[in-house]
């Protein structure tokens, strides 16, 4: 099997890669080619610690494994190490033998990076010059990055509920050549064409009265019971689309509307279907779409095949018999 360092990932995997990865895995997921098993998570009663895996299976791309990891909320502390750790592994599914172990944490960002620009690609409006990000925090330097290379835009607004991490925000959208300003939600809402919300809130910053028709929104941070970052009364007002529509409505941003009953489970589209060609996606200029990213462990299988596709071309990968 091949071992592929968590410290060698940023020279292999482009944000292009992932980009292609997760596009043609999520494709996948709606033929039926390719599913995710259930998701364990436990509290370990250790460290404070939440641990679990993410696995599944594409057929068609042969990915077979599970991402192993979670949260370790005192690592940064007593450690120096980052909190959220975690490792992917990848099995031959013609054998069962293993083929890979794979540094998940840096694969996590550009995997879920990856996402919400799949969707700006299939569901933004071909016009849309402003970006807007909710969120500064690790994840919404990719964020940026990912989205920026969809649409032209010619600038980036922000909002964070803790306004002293924007400016960190705004160095990232400086390096890519974008005016950044941090701005309320009011303004966010009514000037950007393309909202990204990556927060782990657990109540609605933005709310539906703030969105404005034509709006793309990509909806990242709710991946558990309870987050939330958008009002509900907004799902019923947009046409949804997810990565898998279980988790949308159990664990993503759609269980509070679905659980208040202003949407159902029906009006929740796979965004897959939309890169097969079987949903047209957006069908107006006026409508808001709004995708509802939970993140899948195919996602992590995905990216992962792609960094041992390349660890092994550049000579990079640690060859060792199991
Ligand atoms: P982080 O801890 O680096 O940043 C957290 C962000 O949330 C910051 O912007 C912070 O200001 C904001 N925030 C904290 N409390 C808030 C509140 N009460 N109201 C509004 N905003 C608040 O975290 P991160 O690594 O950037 O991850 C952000 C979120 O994305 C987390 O919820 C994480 O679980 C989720 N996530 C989702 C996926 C997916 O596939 N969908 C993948 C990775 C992470």
């Amino acid at each position: 099997m091949h071992i592929v360092p968590e410290a060698r990932i940023a020279e292999l995997v482009t944000a292009e890669a992932a980009f292609t990865a997760v596009e043609s895995v999520f494709a996948a997921m709606a033929s039926g080619a390719a599913y995710n098993f259930p998701v364990v998570r436990e509290a370990l009663g250790h460290e404070d610690a939440l641990y679990g895996f993410k696995g599944g299976f594409d057929r068609s791309g042969g990915a077979l494994g599970l991402k192993a990891g979670g949260y370790w909320p005192h690592n940064l502390e007593r450690r120096g190490l980052i909190n959220h750790q975690s490792t992917v592994f990848l099995f031959d599914p013609d054998t069962g033998r293993p083929t890979a172990m794979v540094g998940g944490n840096l694969l996590t960002a550009l995997r879920t990076a990856a996402a919400s620009s799949v969707s700006i690609r299939h569901l933004a409006r071909p016009d849309a010059r402003v970006l807007g990000i909710i969120g500064a925090g690790h994840q919404s330097h990719f964020q940026l990055r990912a989205a920026a290379a969809q649409r032209p835009f010619d600038k980036v607004i922000a909002w964070n509920y803790h306004p002293e991490m924007l400016p960190r925000l705004g160095e990232t959208a400086t390096a890519l050549g974008l005016p950044f300003e941090a701005v309320s939600l009011e303004r966010l809402g009514a000037e950007a064409d393309v909202i990204i919300t990556i927060t782990s809130a657990f109540s609605p910053s933005l709310m539906d009265a703030h969105v404005r028709p034509g709006t793309h929104l990509a909806c990242m941070g709710t991946d558990t019971r309870g987050k939330q970052e958008v009002e509900a009364t907004l799902l019923a007002r947009a046409t949804v689309f997810t990565d898998e529509i279980a988790q949308s409505t159990s664990l993503g941003e759609a269980q509070h509307a679905i659980a208040q009953g202003l949407i159902t489970q029906d009006a929740i589209t796979p965004i897959g279907a939309v890169i097969n060609g079987t949903h047209a996606g957006r069908t107006s200029e006026g409508q808001i779409t709004l995708f509802d990213g939970t993140g899948v462990g195919l996602q992590d299988l995905a990216v992962a095949q792609a960094a041992v596709a390349a660890a092994i071309a550049q000579g990079i990968a640690i060859e060792v018999s199991v």
